[in-house]
């Protein structure tokens, strides 16, 4: 179908909560997607960091494949192994606890709030400015930014915002506070990383009041920012933290991942979830796992993301370019990002995005290789040269 046409369709058809860029995608391998006319893209979005390992990558492919034609559902009220494996690889790489599925990252925040209220009955949940946790009523009351949230008030009751810095964060967690939630970099808000300092504050503050500390790593887990968790750039450890994106290799899933601390927090027929976790989606996300925690790819981020960094830097009209391994963001200094995106795609054949009206996200796969790395940039900068706002 040409895209005029499509459009068409989904002008008709589909809500429209969406402003797509004009671009219809068919085909995907690596770093790269097809458009209907066999037009080639360099992908430096990955679906918002999750096809972390590029584009139908042969393993998950396999994995997909073979569970596809032995079991695709089978609900959680019986036991099956690829959920309750991936489960074990989850904790065992990070914080030890038990592990609750869903299928999305807002679901991870739900079960999140809830473990953290069942632990402390009644208590108040504390996000900072800037953060977003997912659109879902739980976490959207978490995410405090009045466009998003003033069409659908009233929220859940008992949030509570802090700015992210160490005294706004002593000042908001006290006694009643069952949970303070912070995404170690801040990444809809156009990548911005909490400082060390400031998660060390919210550990001592959460210590002090017997509150949870959740960081949300939907975004910035499987290897994005150079780790294979973000928080293991820290010393600062969470009591629980949520992953989804890059977690199915592509499919849906989200999971919220508990330290000792929180693990039987909830109890049985507290939570649940049709879907979360089968043995489809379980079994892309321990395809996705293998490839993603290995030594040599985590190394090759940090790398790729520092010379990145270090190029775009160098590009005039470029400023405070920021993040860790492959989740980087900057400003253009002549603004108008939402139109440096668009013509980067149209006549660059690159896909970015802006998180706001001058800055411009990249998430780039993290298997991409060093040509097509340097293509990247050339495109980013013969886009720059050609930018002229308004
Ligand atoms: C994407 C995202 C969410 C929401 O995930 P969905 O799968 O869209 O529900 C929550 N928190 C962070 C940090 C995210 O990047």
């Amino acid at each position: 179908m040409q895209l005029e046409d499509l459009q068409a369709l989904d002008r008709r058809n589909v809500v429209g909560s969406y402003a797509r860029l004009p671009l219809q995608i068919v085909r995907g391998a690596g770093s790269w997607v097809w458009d209907q006319d066999g037009k080639q893209y360099l992908d430096l979005f990955c679906g918002i960091s999750v096809t972390n390992l590029g584009h139908c990558h042969p393993r998950v492919v396999e994995a997909i494949r073979d569970q596809a034609q032995t079991l695709i559902h089978a609900s959680n009220l019986f036991y099956t192994e690829p959920g309750i494996r991936l489960a074990e690889r989850l904790s065992a790489s990070s914080l030890g606890g038990k592990v609750i599925f869903g299928n999305s990252g807002a679901e991870a925040i739900e079960a999140a709030i809830k473990c953290a209220r069942r632990a402390k009955p009644g208590g108040s949940v504390v996000s900072l400015e800037g953060a977003f946790h997912g659109r879902t009523y739980g976490a959207l009351s978490a995410t405090h930014q009045e466009a998003k949230q003033a069409p659908f008030a009233p929220l859940v009751p008992g949030f509570k915002v802090a700015a992210a810095t160490a005294d706004s964060i002593e000042r908001a967690v006290g006694p009643q506070t069952a949970a303070l939630l912070i995404e170690p970099i801040q990444g809809e808000a156009g990548v911005h990383v909490i400082p060390t300092d400031v998660l060390q504050a919210a550990r001592a503050a959460c210590d002090r009041h017997g509150a949870a500390l959740i960081f949300d790593e939907i975004q910035t887990g499987m290897g994005r920012t150079g780790s294979l968790w973000a928080y293991q750039q820290s010393d600062v450890v969470p009591d629980a933290m949520t992953t989804a994106k890059a977690l199915g290799g592509g499919l849906p899933i989200g999971a919220l991942i508990t330290g000792e601390r929180l693990q039987d927090a909830l109890q049985a027929g507290d939570h649940g979830s049709t879907f979360a976790a089968g043995p489809l989606v379980a079994s892309a996300a321990l395809a996705a796992l293998d490839v993603t925690d290995d030594p040599e790819l985590i190394f090759r981020v940090n790398e790729l993301g520092e010379h990145l960094r270090e190029r775009l830097a160098a590009l005039p009209g470029v400023s405070d370019v920021r993040g860790r391994g492959l989740m980087v963001g900057f400003d253009l200094e002549q603004g108008d990002a939402p139109g440096f995106v668009e013509r980067a795609l149209s006549e660059q054949q690159l896909l970015l995005n802006a998180t706001g009206p001058s800055t411009v996200r990249l998430l780039p796969p993290l298997t991409i290789d060093d040509a097509e790395m340097a293509e990247g940039i050339t495109r980013i900068a013969t886009a720059l040269a050609g930018h002229k706002p308004g």
